[in-house]
């Protein structure tokens, strides 16, 4: 009789340490795209926000409308991967939804200075950045009356800081990083003809690791790389990964990037990022979309960052609300 007692009791037990506890501390991820509600083309940034109260933002790049977008709130860091347009923000919408989301209407030019730049200016907040990219900035800080000393961090890779309880580590993306001459006062610019950028070191990805056990790999713009088994996952051990799933002919399509999260990161879930589709209508993922040939490849849950949406997710990297 004590043999079948004793299994029923470890299954009990079993079903207690894998069940989702309510009242654990939750990291919470909201999408700031172009269009409310729809994960559009040119959708790339996020904010996190730590049990502690924390608010990081990465890649602001044309959806967040500026330091005064309401839906930024507090920021305590601003967190670039690379000084690519889409991503560094050369253009931003001239209010809330503007244009449509397959074709949204990014008509304000926030260049030289880039909506980054602005976002951590106007929020006081610093920004954090890998390869040569801060001394860039921090002369543009500097050319606009701020501390650079204050609103500019390096962190290459290998490297850590801390933001709040938030780690950010400094992760290598294998892609380019040439900065567009737009971004660079008009005497300047006119050295870079025939198609030229300028040099800022090589471009990155982030791991955050939360106060609550979250750890999150944020891919950047990359193609598969070997760091992601040996660095990511090996020593980072990130547990939810956000995931770059654009395609030809810049970065991991949705089988590339299928492969990179079941066999190489393994998190227990994903967030697509830079679909470079507009991957929903009415909130809903079109079933032709690389979005959703993703998710089907992925062997684990792909949450679609609907803009505006916040989503919860607990220290295992589990989704526990709003996905
Ligand atoms: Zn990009």
């Amino acid at each position: 009789m004590k043999a079948p007692l004793i299994a029923i009791a470890c299954l009990a037990l079993a079903a207690c340490a894998t069940a989702p506890d309510p009242q654990a501390p939750k990291v919470k991820v909201t999408p700031l795209g172009s269009h409310d509600g729809e994960f559009c083309p040119l959708d790339r940034a996020l904010v996190f926000e730590d049990p502690d109260g924390t608010r990081v933002l990465y890649d602001p790049g044309r959806t967040v409308r500026g330091p005064n977008d309401p839906r930024l709130g507090r920021i305590d860091a601003v967190l670039l991967s690379h000084v690519h347009g889409d991503h560094l923000g050369d253009l931003i919408q001239p209010s809330a939804n503007a244009g449509a989301c397959p074709k949204p209407d990014f008509s304000v030019n926030v260049t030289p200075n880039s909506n980054f730049v602005n976002i951590a200016m106007g929020k006081q907040a610093p920004m954090i950045v890998g390869g040569e990219m801060h001394s860039f900035f921090q002369a543009k800080v500097q050319s606009l009356g701020g501390d650079p000393s204050k609103l500019v961090r390096l962190v290459r890779f290998g490297a850590q800081t801390m933001v709040g309880k938030v780690t950010v580590a400094s992760v290598p993306a294998v892609h380019s990083n040439g900065l567009p001459p737009a971004f660079l006062p008009a005497e300047q610019a006119k050295m870079f003809a025939g198609g030229l950028t300028a040099y800022v070191g090589p471009p990155g990805g982030f791991v955050l690791r939360f106060s609550n056990g979250l750890t999150a790999y944020l891919s950047g713009d990359t193609g598969i790389t070997a760091e992601q088994d040996l660095v990511v996952r090996g020593h980072y051990k990130a547990n939810m990964v956000v995931m770059n799933i654009g395609g030809f002919p810049f970065t991991t399509g949705p089988t590339e990037a299928a492969y990179v999260v079941n066999d190489l990161v393994r998190p227990a879930s994903v967030i697509a990022s830079h679909a470079n589709e507009p991957a929903t209508v009415g909130g809903k993922l079109t079933p032709t979309s690389r979005t959703a040939a993703f998710q089907k490849a992925a062997k684990m849950p792909v949450h679609v960052p609907l803009s505006g949406k916040t989503m919860e997710f607990d220290g295992s990297g589990r989704c526990t609300a709003g996905c």
